[in-house]
């Protein structure tokens, strides 16, 4: 049998087997590999690991998946991706359908071996009567996706982040009064709701989060701490096992829902979940607690409606850590490290060149103390001025990082590929236009801090998945092609210079 790629698949891969019927399980099994391989695992485990194949008849292969929540995402989202995926195993496939599988009895069981589900009931008896489909034979177990996140457990919180280790400046004491005080409200109903605070990036947002957190559990309160990630696979990992009202019903069990970094909550239908259950809960009295890096009003995934819902309690910015707060900040880390590390002395004169060298937040300042430690453990001697400008020296030449724009990015990527800016915001789809826009995507997600749906626009109006995808794949090529490698590091100095 030839395949689309050129190589000719082997009879054991299932091209045709014996009786002369074409294998579909197998080509099924396949396709979802290569799904998997082409997506990357998050977006495979959220919507296709559970998509199956049902039957093909005429040329149509009706999949199913057991929520109508997923058949519409598939249907909206990836439809084409897999017919195309499945036409180049099976060149007989025009049409792709999607069904929900029915309540009751599951329709088939798809472990090779198992007993097939009697073809005279369900949607498969459907299928016959309306043509005379060829049963899938077998398909090959695929593993199942992480189920734990279905589960309401939260992302645990990080010992470390609390409200004693939070040093107070001026640019985050109004968000640190807020913090403290929806923390320690006692009685009925709950304070600004929601508290949404936000700031750019290792401001400490996260601490605050966490330290809310640490504060209420204390105080006997049921908490729980989400970042969006574990918000939107926890979500529709619930509705994969359609336990979405039992989700929904422990989430008003509880008395305070803290959710980080909500900026990376996107998809349509988990927008309006996520509407629903922050609605939900405020209505119901219950304490909710937003950070994100930007304000309500800039969050332009989400709907007008969320937005105002979010930006309806106090909102409050942290803004950059002034150098006060710099030092304040430095000598409590470093007091910290010297309780475990008690040969580690660093003058009042190095932390102050610290704190003034490095302005950007509070991550940079962690990460100038484990370099002096690093540099005093290993040497074994004392940090002086030179030991600490060498130790942090890149970190205060990204002190300042240049702004590259993604506009800046596509025009050199396309002339060093002899393409004009226009054809890699096309949709040709020809490899000396797809390799050039791949690598600029991927560009754009290193270099810049905007979010793979805003690249996606930049780029000429593609999902966030399509960039997704090009980053991936761009960093396994790297990975495993030298020259690709050393030509991207190329652009990006010349990018960065
Ligand atoms: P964000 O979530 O805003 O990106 P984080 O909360 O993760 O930032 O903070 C980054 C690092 O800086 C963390 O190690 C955090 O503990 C530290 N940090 C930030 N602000 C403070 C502060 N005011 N006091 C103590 N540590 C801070
Ligand atoms: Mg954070």
């Amino acid at each position: 049998m030839m395949r689309v790629d050129g190589t000719v698949a082997s009879d054991d891969e299932g091209g045709r087997n014996s009786g002369g019927t074409m294998d579909y399980g197998s080509a099924w099994a396949r396709v979802k590999r290569r799904l998997r391989a082409e997506l990357g695992e998050d977006v495979f485990a959220s919507w296709f690991a559970r998509l199956e194949l049902e039957a093909v008849a005429g040329g149509t292969a009706r999949l199913t998946v057991p929520t109508r929540f997923l058949k519409s995402w598939i249907e909206s989202h990836y439809l084409d991706r897999v017919l195309n995926t499945f036409k180049a195993e099976v060149e007989e496939i025009a049409r792709i359908e999607v069904g929900v599988r029915g309540t009751g009895a599951p329709v088939r069981t798809v472990a090779t071996g198992a007993p097939k589900a009697n073809p005279a009931s369900g949607p498969l008896a459907r299928l016959h009567a309306a043509g005379s489909p060829v049963p899938v034979a077998a398909v090959a177990p695929e593993p199942r996706a992480a189920e734990a996140g279905g589960d309401l457990s939260g992302t645990p919180l990080d010992a470390r982040l609390t409200f004693a280790s939070f040093v107070i400046g001026r640019s985050n004491a109004l968000a640190h009064a807020a913090a403290e005080r929806v923390a320690n409200h006692q009685g009925e109903g709950a304070l600004y709701n929601p508290l949404y605070l936000h700031a750019g990036v290792g401001l400490g947002k996260t601490h605050l989060l966490h330290g809310i957190g640490h504060a209420a559990r204390e105080a006997g309160r049921r908490v729980i701490y989400l970042t969006a990630d574990r918000f939107m696979y926890g979500f529709v990992n619930a509705l994969k096992t359609q336990s979405a009202l039992a989700y929904k019903e422990r989430l008003r069990g509880i008395d305070l829902l803290i959710l980080d970094d909500v900026q990376f909550i996107q998809g349509k239908s988990i927008q309006a979940e996520f509407g629903h259950t922050i609605n939900a809960l405020i209505d119901a009295g219950r304490q909710v607690v937003v950070a994100s890096d930007r304000p309500p009003t800039e969050l332009e995934a989400l709907d007008e409606r969320v937005r105002s819902r979010l930006g309806g309690g106090l909102v409050v910015e942290i803004t950059a850590l002034d150098e006060a707060l710099r030092v304040s900040i430095l000598s409590a880390r470093l007091a910290a490290v010297r309780a475990s590390h008690p040969g580690f002395d660093v003058s009042p004169q190095v932390a102050s060149y610290v704190a003034r060298a490095i302005t950007a937040n509070g991550r940079d300042l962690e990460g100038a103390v484990n370099r002096l430690l690093a540099h005093a453990t290993l040497t074994g001697t004392a940090v002086t001025m030179e030991t600490a400008e060498s130790a942090i020296r890149d970190l205060v030449k990204n002190r300042e990082p240049k702004r590259i724009k993604i506009e800046d990015i596509q025009k050199l990527v396309a002339s060093r590929y002899n393409v004009s800016r226009s054809d890699i915001l096309s949709e040709r789809r020809t490899a000396a236009v797809v390799k050039p826009r791949q690598i600029a995507m991927y560009l754009s997600k290193v270099l810049t801090l905007r979010s793979l749906p805003e690249i996606g626009r930049r780029f000429g109006g593609r999902d966030h998945t399509t960039v997704l995808h090009a980053v991936r794949k761009i960093e396994k090529q790297i990975g495993e092609d030298s020259v690709l490698g050393d030509e991207v590091e190329l652009l990006k100095r010349m990018l960065q210079d």
